[in-house]
């Protein structure tokens, strides 16, 4: 699990043309050929349609999933990660090693530091469950890397495009899955309103 681009060193203090080239030259030199890629991006819009998607190289293959709006965006980037890996478990049966960029660095940090007997959320098991089983069932190695965002990278590019589209145009299917902690906020949220209304209207009737 690599959050940082080896080798680089504060690269988002540097102009993007120049983050492009070093993360191109990172490729290339880096990871040699036995190699595949996918882009990975969760996209949340102002009005709070959220959506997750992934952009395969191997299959030139991009898919978005339409989540409810109840979604962090955290949660979104998590999920594309998820669907990428489902896609590997399906598709991706070879011997080569799968990396997925992203550009959430507080995700690819939070699974680095999973310790034994931490109690993470579902979509975070999901992840680890998967891992798991593309090493033991599949002998595939799975690396997740950081890059940094809006670096005009192709596979990047079409993810965060295709995470858009989804969230502005896209259709939720009915099932729909909340993890604890977006769950907590909009509870919170939602209790927060209530009390706002109930001490507004406790002021309104100390008015009269
Ligand atoms: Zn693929």
């Amino acid at each position: 699990m690599n959050e940082k681009i080896p080798t680089i060193p504060n690269i988002q203090s540097l102009p993007k043309i120049t983050q492009k080239q070093l993360v191109t030259e990172f490729m290339t030199e880096k990871l040699g050929d036995n190699y595949e890629t996918i882009y990975t991006d969760g996209s949340k819009l102002q009005e709070g349609e959220t959506a997750a998607a992934f952009y395969c190289m191997e299959h030139k293959l991009g898919v978005g999933s339409k989540l409810s709006n109840a979604h962090s965006v955290l949660s979104a980037e998590l999920i594309a990660m998820n669907e990428a890996l489902n896609h590997v478990k399906h598709y991706h049966n070879n011997d080569k090693t799968t990396i997925i960029f992203s550009d959430s660095k507080s995700n690819l940090q939070k699974i680095t530091n999973l310790k034994i007997g931490d109690n993470p959320d579902f979509v975070t098991q999901q992840l680890i469950h998967s891992i798991q089983f593309c090493r033991q069932n599949l002998y595939k190695t799975i690396k997740f890397q950081w890059i940094p965002g809006h670096i005009d990278l192709k596979g990047h590019d079409a993810a965060d495009r295709l995470a858009g589209l989804t969230a502005r145009h896209g259709r939720q299917t009915t099932r729909s899955e909340l993890d604890h902690p977006d769950a907590k906020q909009i509870i919170q949220k939602r209790a927060d309103n209530l009390n706002k209304a109930a001490i507004e209207r406790m002021t309104e009737s100390h008015g009269k």
